[in-house]
């Protein structure tokens, strides 16, 4: 299939790109590059740098490179920063998602995949959270990403557009080509793997006295190669209709403690931490009951083990000290 995935400059959109290529898809990338880096697009793909607002520009890319999917990635993803700047998030995921479907309508493209996230439950009352559970973000991120959900699923019945919504836990490591660079970075693996490398004198351990084994928070952790796995699984299953899937790895997911030790043992870095007070709007545990693309599609982690995520994160900023930008 003629692919186009927007925000496939970015960490995880990368690694999609890369899946979709490695299964035959014929890939274009459409990246604002406000984030994005032009060296995480794979040689020989087509990198678009346009913006999801500029809505006439996106229709004449889909009929000029004859797209018959889209991926949509592209997307602010802070939560921190959506609680501090609720209208950019309105504006970039809402608003661009919405001009994105209005340029697939015109040019009947009906097919889409969606990076939807675990921020749509908000603070669950039961864990694994699966698929049915009550959607109460707690935040604008979260928010924006349920709104464009329930806009899929009304111009699915109204103009017959096909999606899948896939709602992400903890992305986390490394394919060999793509890693995370981020500035600032925020996330806790990328985070403690730059202490191991002495760049930062220590990690802050946000809260050490939630009602989990060890007090701190729990998270369902996810190899990006694994999370892209499914975006191409669920690419060729939506011939057969609209769906929405949980991606984490299940079990009993890793405490923030766990993932410090999982650094020390790959790195052989002893990792400083510190305690800080709760980051606001933190659950105490996300896990994922991701049972129904299991069962429905066969999709199942390859690399679901917290060292092997942590490894592949490790080689990667090793190869690239610098991120992408040496
Ligand atoms: N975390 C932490 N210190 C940090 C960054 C994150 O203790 O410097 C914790 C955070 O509170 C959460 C977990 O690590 O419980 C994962 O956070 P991350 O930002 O990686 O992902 P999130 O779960 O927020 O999507």
């Amino acid at each position: 299939m003629r692919v186009l995935v927007t925000g496939g400059a970015g960490y995880i959109g990368s690694v999609v790109v890369e899946e979709l290529l490695a299964a035959g898809h014929l890939v274009t990338v459409l990246d604002n590059m406000s984030k994005g880096h032009a060296d995480a697009v794979p040689p020989g793909v087509d990198l678009v740098r346009a913006d999801l607002h500029e809505q006439e520009l996106v229709e004449q890319l889909l009929r000029a490179a004859q797209i018959e999917a889209v991926v949509h990635m592209a997307a602010d993803s802070q939560v921190g920063e959506s609680v501090t700047a609720p209208g950019k998030y309105y504006r970039n995921n809402l608003v661009g998602g919405l001009r994105l479907l209005d340029a697939m309508l015109v040019t009947g493209v009906e097919r889409l995949v969606f990076s939807s996230t675990a921020a749509v439950y908000g603070e669950p009352a039961q864990q694994p959270i699966d698929e049915t559970a009550a959607t109460c973000p707690t935040n604008p991120y979260g928010e924006t990403k349920l709104a464009f959900e329930h806009a899929l699923a009304w111009y699915e019945r109204a103009h017959g557009l096909r999606y899948a919504s896939l709602r992400y836990f903890n992305a986390a490591g490394a394919s060999r080509r793509s890693g995370e660079d981020h500035h600032p970075e925020t996330h806790l693996i990328p985070l403690v793997l730059q202490v191991a490398a002495g760049r930062v004198p220590h990690v802050t351990i946000f809260g050490d006295d939630y009602p989990t084994s060890d007090g701190t928070c729990v998270r369902d952790y996810i190899h990006v190669v694994d999370l892209a796995r499914a975006h191409v699984l669920a690419l060729s299953a939506l011939a057969d209709g609209s769906r929405i899937y949980n991606l984490g790895c299940g079990g009993v997911g890793y405490s923030v403690r766990q993932v410090v030790d999982a650094a020390r043992e790959v790195t052989g870095a002893p990792i400083p931490v510190q305690f800080g007070p709760r980051r606001a709007g933190d659950p105490a545990i996300l896990v994922a009951s991701s049972e129904r693309i299991r069962r429905e599609l066969g999709w199942r982690p390859l690399q679901g083990e917290l060292g092997t995520i942590v490894e592949s994160a490790w080689t990667w900023l090793r190869a690239h000290p610098h991120g992408y930008a040496h």
